[in-house]
C-alpha cells in the first residue's frame, strides 16, 4: 500500500449517501432467503454477483428491488443494518447518514414499524459496540405517486425522533422534484431536513437541480454533478453552501465515467462536494474504495482529500458541537 493509500484507509470518515438496501451483500441475500424460505433466481453467490452488470439507472434498479424480497422480518432489517455498520466501522467511518426506502417494503406487505424498528435497534447496538454514530434519512420513491409518498410521510410521523430528514430516490426519468412539492413542504413543517437525488446525466438534469434549489429549497443534493453545466447553478450551490453527495464508483456503473474530474473541479470552485458509496454491495465498493478511486484517477493530494472528508462532516446533519469534535479528530489525524 502506498503512503497516500494508507492515508485514505486510516482516515476518520463520514458517509452521507448510502442506501441501506444497497448494502445487501449477495452472501446475506442468500442467508436471508434461506431463513425466510424464499427461492432466488440465481443458484450461487458467484452467479448472483455476476448478474450485477448495470449499464444505466433502470437496469440497476431492477436488480436492486429484486434483492429486497428477502427482507421480511425485523431481524432481517437488523442484520442488514448491523452488517453494514460493522463494515463501516472497519473503514473508520465515524458517522453515517443512511437512506432507507420504506415504500419498497410496505408495498410488499412489510410494515413500516417492522422496517424501522429493526434498523433502529441495529443503529443503537452499533453505536455502543462499534462506536459508529448514525442517523436515518427516509427516501420516497419518485417513480411512485406523490400520494403514496405523502401517506408514507404521515405513517412515519410517530417515529419522527428516529428520522433526521427525508430524501427522494429511484428512477428520475419523468419524475421531477416538483412532483413532490407538497410532500416536501409538509416534511419541512414537520421539521425534517430535506435532500433529494439529482442523478447524473439524466434527462433535464439541470432543470431538476434548479427545482430542488428554488422550489423545494433543499439543504443538500444527492449526486448533483450536472451543476457544473450551468454557471447560475454553480453560483447558487456555492453561495448557499449546498452540499453535494457524489458517488464515483456508482457513477462509473450508470454513466460514462466516475466523474472524478468533476469532483476535483467542485473542490477547486470551493463547493462542498463529498465522496460517498451509494449502493456499496451492488457496486462492489464502500467509502474507502470510492476515495481511493478518485485519488487514483485525478491524483488528489492530502490537502484535497482532507477537504473532501471535512466537507462531509461540515454538511452532516449534526449539532455544531458534534461536528467540531469530528473535525478536530480529522485535524489531529492529518497533522
Ligand atoms: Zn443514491
Amino acid at each position: 500500500m502506498t503512503d497516500i493509500e494508507r492515508f485514505i484507509t486510516d482516515m476518520p470518515k463520514c458517509e452521507l449517501h448510502v442506501h441501506l438496501e444497497g448494502t445487501l451483500e449477495p452472501e446475506m441475500k442468500f442467508a436471508l432467503a434461506q431463513r425466510n424460505q424464499i427461492s432466488l433466481a440465481h443458484g450461487s453467490v458467484a452467479e448472483l454477483r455476476a448478474s450485477y452488470d448495470f449499464t444505466d439507472l433502470p437496469s440497476f434498479l431492477g436488480i436492486y428491488y429484486d434483492g429486497m424480497r428477502v427482507l421480511l422480518k425485523e431481524l432481517d432489517f437488523y442484520d442488514l443494518t448491523y452488517a453494514y455498520l460493522a463494515k463501516a466501522a472497519s473503514q473508520n467511518i465515524r458517522y453515517a447518514e443512511m437512506f432507507f426506502d420504506p415504500q419498497a417494503h410496505t408495498a410488499r406487505g412489510v410494515s413500516f414499524d417492522t422496517v424501522i424498528r429493526g434498523i433502529r435497534r441495529a443503529q443503537l447496538d452499533a453505536e455502543t459496540r462499534l462506536g459508529v454514530r448514525t442517523q436515518l434519512i427516509m427516501c420516497f420513491l419518485r417513480d411512485w405517486s406523490a400520494e403514496f409518498a405523502m401517506a408514507t410521510l404521515l405513517e412515519a410521523l410517530p417515529y419522527k425522533e428516529w428520522i433526521i430528514g427525508v430524501g427522494l430516490d429511484s428512477d428520475e426519468k419523468n419524475n421531477p422534484p416538483i412532483k413532490f412539492r407538497d410532500v416536501f413542504a409538509r416534511a419541512r413543517e414537520e421539521r425534517f431536513l430535506l435532500t433529494m437525488h439529482c442523478d447524473v446525466d439524466q434527462e433535464n438534469s439541470t432543470r431538476h437541480i434548479r427545482q430542488c434549489l428554488d422550489e423545494i429549497d433543499v439543504a443538500r443534493i444527492d449526486h448533483g454533478v450536472n451543476v457544473l453545466e450551468d454557471p447560475v447553478l454553480i453560483e447558487a450551490v456555492r453561495s448557499r453552501a449546498i452540499g453535494l453527495t457524489v458517488c464515483p464508483i456508482s457513477n462509473g456503473y450508470v454513466t460514462d465515467s466516475t466523474k472524478s474530474a468533476e469532483i476535483a473541479k467542485f473542490l477547486e470552485l470551493g463547493i462542498r462536494v463529498t465522496v460517498n458509496s451509494d449502493d456499496p454491495a451492488y457496486f462492489g465498493a464502500y467509502l474507502t474504495e470510492n476515495l481511493l478511486r478518485v485519488q487514483e484517477e485525478v491524483h488528489l493530494d492530502r490537502a484535497a482529500l482532507t477537504q473532501l472528508v471535512r466537507n462531509s462532516f461540515e454538511i452532516a446533519w449534526l449539532p455544531r458541537r458534534t461536528k467540531d469534535a469530528y473535525l478536530a479528530e480529522l485535524a489531529s489525524y492529518t497533522a
